[in-house]
């Protein structure tokens, strides 16, 4: 079912629409208000030939709103279920508070993969380097837009190393997304196993094609 990501961040960082720009699809609702993605919204893609289950998340902030508090419980639920964490930041804004609560949180927390997006890389960069470095210093960090599509490869490439590790998917591997996929491939092997039996025992032709229909 894939490499689980948690994608968290304060709000309006831009996670649904980096979500969006990973489907490539409009889904999750994109809003101008704080804290309005209150749910946490799963979609299935394929990045980097890798399948993975992206969970755009509620946003980790303090809050009194009991709605919102929800939403804040969901996320530390969906990180907590993660492969990688991508924590979301606006390089186009000072870090502020939440921002430094949301990647604690993820850092005490996750004992997976954890992966800084800078979003909003199509604006004027107000969010340098030495800040990063301060803030989390040796977890890796990519340059992206969500709204222009900038740097989303490179994403997909660092997430799919970072779950993986250096060795890529080969290109003459399969890859099976799906649990009834990889059940119904091997149903099909062993009836190929019990064709070439059945063709080595000299058996009538038709038992051996038997077998192969149901391969
Ligand atoms: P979320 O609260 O973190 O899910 O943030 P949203 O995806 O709802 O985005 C918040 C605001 O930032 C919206 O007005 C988006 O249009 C805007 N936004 C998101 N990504 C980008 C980007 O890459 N560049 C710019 N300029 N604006 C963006």
């Amino acid at each position: 079912d894939g490499m689980k990501v948690a994608i968290v961040g304060r709000p309006n960082v831009g996670k649904s629409s980096l979500l969006n720009a990973l489907l490539k699809e409009e889904r999750a609702i994109v809003t101008q208000i704080a804290g309005t993605t209150r749910d946490v919204i799963e979609e299935r893609a394929i990045l980097g030939g890798v399948p993975f289950t992206l969970a755009d998340t509620a946003g980790l902030r303090v809050t009194d709103d009991p709605v919102e508090r929800i939403g804040v419980e969901r996320t530390k639920e969906a990180v907590r279920d993660a492969d990688l964490a991508m924590v979301v930041l606006d390089g186009s804004e000072p870090l502020s508070e939440d921002d430094r609560n949301a990647l604690n949180s993820v850092r005490k927390d996750f004992g997976g993969q954890i992966l800084i997006v800078v979003n909003k890389a199509d604006l004027p960069k107000v969010l340098g380097e030495d800040d990063l470095h301060e803030l989390a210093p040796g977890v890796p960090t990519v340059w992206v837009s969500a709204q222009e599509g900038q740097g989303l490869e490179a994403l997909a490439e660092s997430a799919v190393q970072l779950v993986l590790g250096d060795e890529p998917p080969s290109s003459d591997a399969i890859l099976v997304a799906k649990e009834r996929h990889r059940q119904a491939i091997m149903k099909a092997r062993s009836a190929l196993e019990e064709a070439q039996v059945t063709l080595e025992q000299g058996f009538p032709l038709d038992l051996l094609s038997v077998d192969l229909q149901r391969a």
